[in-house]
């Protein structure tokens, strides 16, 4: 059954529509891919991409360089996921998911051995740098679950069971539950259709936005009470030492930024975690978020990272405190020079009012 309605053709076009549909009929062996510290956005277009596959005769890899959180267990396939050591040198076919550049793919992506392959790259970031093969790239969308929702209809797998919980995932935890402004009625009808399908909204909130460890709760405690606000902006930095104390997990830190946003002094949050690479170098995952009408995704993309308007990021290489200091001097910048802009444009708006009312 196809559903697909103005809306639908117009974030995914029929000529991206027949070059994707045929790109997966010709490919026997695919291998499917996400970013590095994967979300529910991540794990859920990772694992739905699995399920549609399947539909249509195909056994795909599926493999993250990271691996996922438990929280993300109940997803059916989460065991299905590999890391790098079990990804090969030859496909037909690699498919890129939520991811805004190549080395989001982290070690499961070896130039080497993968860049002769067609690479198919879904995604919604507005910073994607086109790097694949075949782009499909849809700011509009919220999720990469939602540009999902339309390839399933496309190639005629139903909104259902072990897709329907996977893809409802990525919606619920990119919308933070329906609540960011990107949250439309294209949005709000993939997810009704993905919960007319069997997967339930309160069963996925439950296990991923409303769940939380105690060592997290107390890192936060401590992070938040040394935050600092200073022009608009306000930002927390998390040393080792800090997670080391709090017993904290990997994740823990997840969110902080997103919290952080809702002071009303702010426009702009940011958060700066200090970790060990795989290289064993210590770099600072930088994660910004902006209120309606900033935009963090700028500075984020000037630094080397990604991500949209309102939540970007990116991972540099540096002391903690030195990185935190020039990133916030960066944002604050931002943040004026946009906040100049809005006051510019809400002044020729009432010059025009006033004229048009004689
Ligand atoms: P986060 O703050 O980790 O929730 O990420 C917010 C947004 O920024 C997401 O859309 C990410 O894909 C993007 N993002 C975060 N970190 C990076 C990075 N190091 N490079 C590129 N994009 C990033
Ligand atoms: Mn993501
Ligand atoms: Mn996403």
């Amino acid at each position: 059954m196809t559903q697909s309605n103005t809306a639908d053709a117009l974030l995914l076009p029929t000529e991206m529509e027949s070059a994707i549909r045929s790109a997966i009929h010709t490919a026997e062996r695919i291998l499917c891919v996400s970013h590095v510290s994967p979300d529910g956005d991540a794990i859920g277009s990772l694992l739905g991409m699995g399920w549609i596959l399947r539909h249509v005769g195909k056994q795909p890899t599926l493999a993250l360089a990271d691996k996922p959180a438990r929280d993300f267990d109940y997803i059916p396939g989460y065991d299905s996921i590999v890391g790098a050591d079990q990804v090969k040198d030859a496909y037909d076919l690699i498919i890129c998911l939520d991811a805004s550049s190549q080395d989001r793919m982290g070690d499961i992506y070896r130039p080497a051995a993968h860049s002769q392959i067609p690479l198919l790259v879904i995604d919604h970031h507005i910073t994607n740098t086109n790097f694949g093969s075949l782009n499909w790239v849809q700011p509009k969308c919220a999720a990469v679950c939602q540009m999902l929702v339309y390839l399933a209809d496309a190639l005629g797998a139903p909104l259902e069971g072990n897709l329907a919980i996977a893809l409802l995932t990525g919606l619920i935890t990119d919308t933070l539950g329906f609540r960011t402004s990107n949250t439309d009625a294209a949005v709000l009808q993939a997810a009704m259709r993905l919960t007319a399908g069997g997967a339930s909204i309160h069963q996925i909130v439950a296990r991923t936005l409303n769940s939380r460890t105690f060592s997290g709760m107390r890192l936060w405690g401590g992070v938040l009470s040394e935050a600092k606000l200073e022009g608009r902006v306000i930002w927390a930095t998390v040393s080792q030492a800090q997670r080391k104390a709090a017993r904290a997990q990997d994740s823990d830190g997840e969110g902080l930024s997103g919290f952080l946003i809702s002071a009303q002094e702010a426009d702009i949050s940011a958060t700066f975690i200090e970790r060990t690479d795989r290289a064993g170098e210590t770099v600072v995952e930088c994660s910004f978020r902006a209120k309606p009408g900033f935009d963090v995704s700028e500075v984020a993309l000037g630094y080397g990272g990604g991500g949209h308007p309102p939540a970007a990021g990116c991972t540099l290489a540096g002391d903690l405190q030195t990185v935190a200091a020039d990133v916030v001097a960066a944002l604050r910048q931002a943040r004026q020079t946009q906040a100049g802009k809005q006051q510019r444009e809400r002044q020729l708006a009432r010059r025009e009012e006033l004229l048009a009312n004689g």
